[in-house]
């Protein structure tokens, strides 16, 4: 179940956190993963060391997906020296937190910037190698946070509800070439996202999760790992969360 043998897949923001995890389980799986990063050129580096360590087969390509010539040309780029683009994760993400009085314009296109623009790159240029090969995946990384609203986080919230409109419109543009796409929405996962959050913050989140844990990675990466398999060939339009059920 799940194998990816012979299949290419970018993730974006691969080198830390959740993309780095779904580049691990995705190679795992058979899969060559093209792990993608902005700053961190050394973290993805380390990301593709261990999964070549391990037999796999991976690559690394910075981008900054806000850049969206840039983006579109890297993914051209890499469908064409591979011959084909089967997956892709529109993974990388920021957040910027604030109350609605002290949110400001450039935070705010930031935001928008990588989030919503980005993602959308990604997915523009993967669906046209995914179109002719009448196959493909894309998967969006949401949040528990575009679905429920955080105080403090209102334009990130912003910019993970984008990216369910963005799922189920795409969704239904591309079902009939057999490309499905689908949004992961992860609820208070361990990463360097969530590390900056204050002890009074996280007390509170960890009392709205049913499972009384964040989640790790790992944990999403399976979901992303599903998603990408031949086994959800029939799943399309949806969001999968992974949330410990903190909304359900
Ligand atoms: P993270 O540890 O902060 O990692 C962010 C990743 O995104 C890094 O690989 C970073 O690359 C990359 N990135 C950021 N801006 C980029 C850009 N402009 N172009 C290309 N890559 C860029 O974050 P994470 O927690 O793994 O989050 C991954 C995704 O999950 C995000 O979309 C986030 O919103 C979403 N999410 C996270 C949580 C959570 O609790 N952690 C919950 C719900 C949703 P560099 O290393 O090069 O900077």
């Amino acid at each position: 179940m799940f194998k990816l043998d012979g299949k290419v897949a970018i993730i974006t923001g691969g080198s830390r956190g959740i993309g780095a995890a779904c580049a691990e389980a995705m190679a795992e799986q058979g899969a060559h993963v093209v792990v993608n990063y902005v700053r961190g050129e050394d973290k993805a580096r380390e990301v593709a060391e261990r999964i070549i360590a391990k037999g796999g087969k991976a690559e690394i390509a910075g981008f900054d997906v806000a850049d969206s010539e840039a983006t579109e040309k890297a993914i051209e780029g890499i469908a064409k020296k591979h011959g084909r683009l089967d997956i892709m994760v529109a993974n990388a993400g920021i957040a910027i937190d604030g109350l609605l009085l002290r949110l400001k314009d450039e935070d705010l296109q930031k935001l928008f910037d990588t989030n919503v623009r980005g993602a959308l790159a990604c997915a523009r240029a993967a669906t046209r190698p995914m179109m002719k090969a009448r196959t493909g995946r894309i998967i969006f990384v949401s949040s528990v946070i575009g679905e429920m609203g955080n105080v403090g986080q209102t334009a990130y919230a912003a910019t993970k509800a984008a990216l369910l409109g963005i799922t189920k419109s795409i969704a239904r543009e591309y079902a009939s070439r057999n490309v499905t796409v689908n949004a992961i929405a992860p609820g208070f996962i361990e990463t360097d996202m969530t590390h900056g959050m204050n002890d009074a913050m996280k007390e509170y989140v960890l009392k709205n999760i049913p499972l009384a844990r964040v989640g790790t990675a790992k944990e999403v990466a399976a979901a992303a790992l599903y998603l990408a398999s031949d086994e959800a060939a029939y799943v399309t339009g949806q969001v999968l969360r992974v949330n410990g059920g903190m909304y359900v």
